[in-house]
């Protein structure tokens, strides 16, 4: 079957009035940015309050609705057959024909379901509904009417041109990205936090992202491979403005300065304030990560609260209550697992005690990090200032 257009479904809870533009619009400017590199000419487009993709000429239908599939907002994703409007005889045959080849068993039980945008058109719902519904049970003996629980639903629109459809291919949910503001994501090269990105990206966050590298003790392939997990989440979330910070001094200092078991709480309560910093210069309303309770000692209930208490911004953990097995599993169909267990070496592991504290004391914390009081504001700063800022997945989207 060769369809034409794509009719996208979207949830209208809570996207009334102005709420409503903000949200199509939304998803039309995702939606081209997830077949910007898809071959094909698409025009996606708000039409009678419905969000449409034409496709003019030849494309590649799996690709293009795996693309689709990917925009958080859109609950289904309907193939639609155009045909031109004609009075109903020739109406009848297109329908005849569309089921014929949707359905080749010919035994589905159906429903017709017309609507008429173009009031022009000289018969009402009701009349089309009837007319068309006979002309399928005339072609097909074994298939049978059911207005309550049909298996098909044939929806024949009637606008500018005829619009049949009937299947519902489901989409991912969520809300556009581009609705709720934006969130600086702490993205190391891990299994968690790409993970932690796209579930926050789902609710219509737009994703900004950075990354705490040491070298020489992590590689430039570590950094790459971030850049590569960006590219990842990107697909989702639309382009990622990607902060590169040179940890090395910072941690060394710690390293030096302070007691070895304190040193990932130390670490990672500098690498808060250091994003909460370029978070509140582009206007994000908090941070994210992919921590999780109890994972590891620097995920207890009181490392956390540590690590929490230097931030004034909320954060963000959307993997809080989840086991690693779960993690995993959102990473494998997401596609970042593959990436995210390439051996390059993170710049926590490289410094991590043997026995790191479990359950650090806030003041205790507090103290150590007094050791740091001579350099630390000056090696904080270099750090902001020799910070690398990369764009990820622009594609074509400057040109939208
Ligand atoms: P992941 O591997 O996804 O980071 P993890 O289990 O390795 O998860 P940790 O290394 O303990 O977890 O880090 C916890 C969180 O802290 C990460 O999910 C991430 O949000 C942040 N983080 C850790 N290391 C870095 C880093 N080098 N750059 C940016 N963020 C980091
Ligand atoms: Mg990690």
């Amino acid at each position: 079957m060769e369809f034409h257009s794509f009719l996208i479904k979207y949830g209208e809870i809570g996207i009334k009035g102005k709420n409503r533009y903000m949200f199509e619009d939304a998803l039309v400017r995702q939606i081209r940015y997830a077949l910007s590199d898809v071959d094909g000419d698409f025009y996606v487009h708000k039409c009678h309050g419905r969000v449409y993709v034409d496709c003019n000429g030849e494309y590649d239908y799996e690709e293009t609705v795996e693309h689709i599939s990917r925009v958080f907002g859109i609950v289904g994703i309907c193939p639609v057959v155009r045909k031109e409007v004609k009075e109903i005889e020739e109406l009848k045959k297109d329908v005849v024909s569309y089921m014929g080849e949707m359905y080749p068993e010919g035994n589905c039980t159906f429903k017709v379901e017309a609507r008429r945008a173009n009031k022009r058109y000289p018969m009402n719902s009701m009349e089309i509904n009837c007319a068309l519904g006979e002309a399928v049970l005339d072609a097909f003996p074994d298939m049978k009417v059911d207005v309550h629980n049909p298996d098909v639903r044939l929806n024949v629109e009637i606008r500018e041109e005829v619009y049949l459809y009937s299947e519902i291919i489901p989409g991912p949910g969520g809300m556009p990205v581009g609705t709720n503001g934006s969130a600086m994501l702490l993205l190391s090269g891990g299994i968690d936090s790409p993970v932690a990105g796209y579930m926050i990206a789902k609710r219509g966050v737009e994703i900004e992202a950075v990354y705490f590298h040491a070298p020489p003790y992590t590689s430039e392939r570590a950094k790459e491979k971030v850049m590569d997990l960006a590219k990842l989440v990107s697909v989702y979330s639309g382009p990622i403005k990607l902060h590169v910070v040179n940890f090395t001094d910072i941690q060394l200092y710690i390293y030096e300065k302070c007691p070895h078991e304190e040193l990932t709480i130390i670490m990672r309560r500098y690498m808060m304030r250091i994003a909460e910093h370029f978070a509140k210069k582009d206007g994000c309303l908090g941070l994210i990560t992919g921590e999780s309770i109890g994972q590891v000692a620097s995920q207890t209930m009181q490392s956390l609260a540590a690590t929490n208490a230097v931030c004034t911004l909320p954060v963000y953990r959307p993997l809080v209550g989840f086991d690693k097995r779960e993690i995993v599993e959102i990473s494998e169909k997401i596609g970042t697992y593959e990436v995210s267990i390439q051996p390059f070496e993170d710049c926590c592991t490289i410094f991590v005690a043997k026995h790191p504290v479990t359950k650090p004391n806030l003041e205790r914390i507090e103290k150590s990090e007094l050791n740091l009081t001579e350099k630390i504001d000056e090696l904080m700063q270099t750090a902001l200032d020799t910070t690398e800022t990369i764009i990820i997945g622009q594609k074509e989207a400057d040109s939208f």
